[in-house]
């Protein structure tokens, strides 16, 4: 076996023993079988929901003809404010990006800056990767020297 396969058998192994340990230590604390607790739970939830589809209810006909049209009538109007397009006449042209967005390198303190602009939702943008780099031969800046002049 690789280590990849014995890795995913550690942890195969390893929850579920590591689950049963600390039941046991919880179980040894409140000195009640837990496993039975949690079995019992188990139990009654299934025998709810059994009961719960096995039941016999009695209704009317004209209950069980209405009931999907009303269903279906609320899925349709749910459906229709989902795709609902914003009307024609109020809606705005595709927003084009902002011009401050061209600026993109100036010069402080006779070093040129480069960045780039980055934006984490429509509308809002910051300064990213800001690099320094030499004026006079556009090299990159290293140490604050440019190592070309
Ligand atoms: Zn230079």
């Amino acid at each position: 076996m690789t280590d990849k396969h014995t890795s995913r058998w550690k942890w195969i192994l390893g929850i579920p023993s590591s689950l049963l340990a600390i039941l046991g230590i919880i179980d040894w604390f409140i000195e009640k079988d837990i496993f039975v607790i949690i079995w019992n739970y188990i139990k009654a939830i299934v025998l709810s929901v059994y009961t719960f589809f096995t039941t016999y209810y009695q209704v009317q006909l004209w209950f069980l003809i209405l009931l999907p049209l009303i269903g279906a009538g609320i899925l349709f109007i749910i459906n229709y404010y989902i795709n609902k397009k914003p009307e024609s006449g109020i809606k705005e042209p595709a927003a084009s990006p902002p011009a401050f967005l061209k600026y993109t390198e100036d010069i402080f303190e006779n070093v040129l800056f480069r960045w780039r602009w980055g934006s984490i939702k429509s509308g809002t943008y910051y300064i990213d990767n800001i690099i320094e780099f030499c004026k006079e031969c556009k090299c990159k800046i290293v140490d604050l020297n440019c190592p070309v002049c």
